[in-house]
């Protein structure tokens, strides 16, 4: 039977396993299917780099031995790309020296080879529970509420009526708050989507919610921009309540 995903309100969280060795690679992979993550894997640095700034991963787990570039190299470069994406060193390198360098370059979590099953599984469970913790229950954008709790959204004390899929992409969207959000992305995070079927599939559902956003009267509204993706935040000439 499939364990129940630790999904953060509807997400699937998804990790990126840069690892050199196959076998090192398929053990983390099965261990973390073990709490239902959807796993992708990298074999060298430059692939490893390529995937975290192509996608929003919830964890990496991070060898640093690799054939083609440290692993420390690849932690820099996210930390400079912008990316808070918690990584976990997992390597056979057991020097302190190197443990305070990885940390020092931005890693979140440092274990050493072998590991341990049960403590890799809670490891990652926490480092996806204190990236949660940065993201409040209740997110606001003008007077557009929505409790990650309840699963409720409101505009003041109405409470929109949303399909639990224009739920997860409204919740998605302020959670990148003002910041725009690509299709490809939108697809992975709310459908579980890795392609795009060259469906409408997103577009029509921001037109949803946009229709319900404005009908409730939000401050808060969806754009487009075009050719990279949405974003919300604060409507333009949107009345004071
Ligand atoms: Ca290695």
């Amino acid at each position: 039977m499939r364990p129940t995903p630790i999904a953060i309100g509807l997400f699937v969280m998804r990790a990126l396993v840069i690892e050199d060795d196959p076998t090192a690679a398929r053990l983390v992979r099965l261990v973390l299917a073990e709490d239902a993550w959807e796993v992708d894997d990298a074999a060298t640095g430059q692939e490893g780099r390529r995937l975290a700034r192509a996608h929003a991963y919830d964890l990496i787990v991070l060898d640093l031995g690799l054939r083609d570039l440290h692993g420390i190299a690849v932690v820099q470069d996210l930390r400079q790309s912008g990316r808070a994406t918690p990584v976990l060193i997992l390597t056979g390198e057991t020097a302190e020296q190197t443990m305070i360098r990885g940390l020092d370059a931005g890693a979140d979590d440092y274990m050493t080879k072998p590991f341990s099953r049960e403590a890799l599984r809670a490891r990652a469970r926490a480092l996806v529970r204190r990236g949660a913790a940065g993201r409040a229950d209740t997110m606001t954008v003008g007077n557009l509420s929505l409790n990650r709790l309840t699963r409720e959204v409101r505009v003041d004390s109405h409470t929109l009526a949303l399909t639990p899929r224009e739920f997860a992409l409204l919740e998605y969207l302020m959670l990148r708050h003002d910041e725009v959000v690509s299709r490809p992305e939108l697809l992975e995070k709310v459908w579980d989507m890795h392609f795009d079927p060259g469906s409408n599939v997103v577009d029509a559902h921001v037109a949803r919610v946009r229709r319900k956003l404005e009908d409730g009267k939000a401050s808060a509204a969806i754009t487009t921009s075009r050719g990279v993706g949405f974003s919300i935040g604060a409507a333009s000439g949107a009345p004071p309540r």
